[in-house]
């Protein structure tokens, strides 16, 4: 489980679905408690039968044995008729709540900014979240489940074992706990194993994706690492099969013993309710009602703690995405325009990602008036791609602020806010295997264009077109045209510019692109950003040249700001990366 844990998120979960189905919630408890109720008047009932046929002889009313018969029969009906109602109808509640829980998760996914779907990670959630809706209404009913069936009929035979003979209440409820012990001891195992197993797991995966996967099988085949791939695969799940063979032995063992101190209880149970009916403490039909019942009594302790509450706390995990996918799902979440003239300002802004300690953005202050185009170098990881998400506003930063502001209007701070305007081509774009048409129309899905217009932006950024034009399938999934990677970024550069925007951020668009398409695609690319304001990461500073301005990152940090020739004249980073490149260059003579 996690840190929040399973009370926490049922409740969020059954207040979205009563918040769905109010009533319809209420009658699952009402029904839910009859239920429960209906084996504690079966008990009652039988007992008195029982009581009214042993005490008959002919001064008695034999009606009276006939009304109890009547009665008994009556609660045993019910409770078979209430088992089948409340099961079927908590069926029919999830079948029915189903379609407004997709409804909240799409509408959520609809308010989100389209950009924000080029994000793997976002992907994965909404995906993870997708599943997690078929999963809600079981998981957080245990907890109405719990209160209603189990604890009304807990708490009722106690009362009912209490009035008949107080010890033997207490000796019934004392057989829970060694079974409650030992499920929380099986739980904190599990977790202790899952803990120590999942690192190995996912190392499993990857050995197998080396030797199974489309885009490693070339370079394992090649370098014949097959083998040596194979081994430690085996290796490590011989691993894992161990540790989990010690946990069931150890499980095992566990339940043996408790199994064997249930029948010892038992035993004592039963033996008591032998002896407190010969000094008649207790009447046959209660000695009689109370030992029909105990199995039954059992059998509900075991489905539970080993069924429901386990079964639920397993699998809150996948309510906890769907719950986490949909937060604030009655609140709008608050946008705002980037627009014409708008200038963007970043104040004291600083970013740590949730996993490190380290700033990857630190302190960055900044202002970028409309219409500047700026390219932003920097060596691996001094925090661009970061700076790019904080300002598509995927990220928020943890401290300062990001406002537009025109000129002489007043600021608008747009952290935690959804943005309008913006375009982007990602560094981890998406290959959507889908038509190119969809490929690029994907990115601003309101918008008419026609196919005319969706042509002239291939050509522009070189998508070679053939005689299926646009229409083509892309991927080998679904028998389409398999693309280059520098070809699938083409793709990526095409859905960015399709979008109306003022701003665009391209993440190295052209990274997988050799130099000289490299360099006449980011002409097109600065030709295209005109008036609008670009962001444009690059890793080659010959291309920087293009831009007006030049920011210069490194850890996390804004270490340098000028045009490409301010910044060549100026010893520094530029300069060092400028000068490293170009040597480079001209000993590869490209
Ligand atoms: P760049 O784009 O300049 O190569 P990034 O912005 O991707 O750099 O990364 C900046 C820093 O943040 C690096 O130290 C990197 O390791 C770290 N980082 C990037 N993405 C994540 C992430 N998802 N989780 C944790 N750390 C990250
Ligand atoms: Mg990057």
């Amino acid at each position: 489980m996690n840190k929040k844990g399973f009370v926490y998120y049922n409740l969020v979960g059954l207040r979205v679905l009563f918040h769905l189905k109010q009533k319809a919630m209420c009658l699952y408890c009402i029904l839910q408690l009859i239920h429960g109720l209906s084996y504690v008047a079966q008990v009652f009932f039988l007992q008195r039968f029982y009581d009214s046929i042993t005490a008959y002889d002919s001064a008695t009313n034999k009606y009276s044995i006939i009304l109890n018969l009547i009665f008994m029969g009556l609660s045993f009906l019910l409770a078979q008729i209430m088992n089948g109602v409340a099961n079927s109808y908590g069926q029919i509640l999830n079948e029915s709540l189903q379609k407004g829980l997709n409804g909240i998760l799409y509408k959520k996914i609809s308010l989100m900014d389209s950009m924000e779907f080029e994000h793997p990670q976002k992907l994965d959630m909404i995906n993870k979240a997708v599943n997690g809706s078929q999963m809600i209404f079981w998981v957080s009913t245990a907890l109405l489940d719990i209160v209603f069936f189990y604890f009304s009929y807990f708490g009722m035979m106690s009362c009912y074992l209490f009035s008949t003979q107080p010890l033997l209440a207490i000796s019934v409820i004392l057989v829970f706990i060694p079974n409650v012990i030992s499920y929380f001891i099986h739980m904190i195992s599990f977790r202790k194993l899952e803990n120590q197993i999942a690192p190995m797991r996912r190392k499993t995966e990857s050995f197998l994706g080396y030797m199974t996967r489309k885009e490693y099988v070339k370079e394992t085949r090649h370098l014949g690492l097959y083998h040596f791939f194979c081994e430690r695969y085996e290796n490590t799940l011989r691993k894992i099969n161990e540790l989990n063979m010690k946990l069931q032995y150890k499980k095992g063992f566990i339940d043996f013993i408790v199994c064997m101190m249930t029948v010892l209880f038992y035993g004592v149970i039963v033996l008591m309710l032998y002896q407190y009916t010969i000094i008649n403490k207790i009447t046959p039909g209660a000695f009689a009602a109370v030992l029909l019942s105990l199995k039954q009594f059992y059998g509900f302790m075991y489905e539970l703690i080993e069924e429901r509450f386990a079964w639920a706390s397993q699998n809150v995990i996948s309510i906890e995405n769907y719950l986490k996918c949909i937060e604030g799902y009655h609140k709008e979440k608050e946008s705002c325009h980037y627009e014409k003239d708008m200038n963007i300002v970043l104040k004291n802004v600083c970013f740590s990602y949730p996993s490190s300690s380290k700033y990857a953005l630190d302190n960055i202050n900044l202002t970028i008036p409309y219409g500047e185009t700026i390219a932003l170098v920097g060596e691996n990881g001094s925090g661009k791609s970061t700076l790019c998400s904080v300002l598509e506003g995927l990220y928020s930063p943890d401290q300062g602020d990001i406002v537009f502001c025109q000129s002489d209007a007043k600021e608008i701070s747009v952290k935690g806010k959804s943005r309008i305007g913006i375009s982007a081509v990602f560094q981890k774009f998406v290959q959507y295997r889908m038509s190119i048409k969809d490929n690029i129309t994907i990115s601003d899905m309101w918008k008419n264009t026609s196919d005319k217009d969706i042509e002239k932006i291939c050509n522009n950024v070189d998508i070679h077109l053939d005689k299926d034009g646009i229409g083509v399938m892309l991927g080998r999934e679904f028998d389409g045209r398999e693309l280059s990677g520098g070809q699938w970024q083409r793709v990526a550069i095409a859905r960015g510019i399709y979008r109306d925007c003022n701003l665009i951020i391209m993440d190295e668009p052209t990274s997988a692109i050799d130099p000289i398409e490299e360099s006449k695609l980011f002409e097109k690319i600065y030709e295209y950003s005109g008036e609008k304001t670009a962001i444009i990461v690059t890793h080659r500073m010959a291309l920087a040249k293009l831009a007006d301005r030049v920011l210069v990152m490194k850890n996390g940090k804004i270490v340098q700001d000028g045009t490409h020739e301010q910044l060549l004249q100026k010893e520094g980073e530029y300069k060092k990366l400028y000068q490293m490149q170009m040597k480079w260059y001209m000993e590869s003579n490209l």
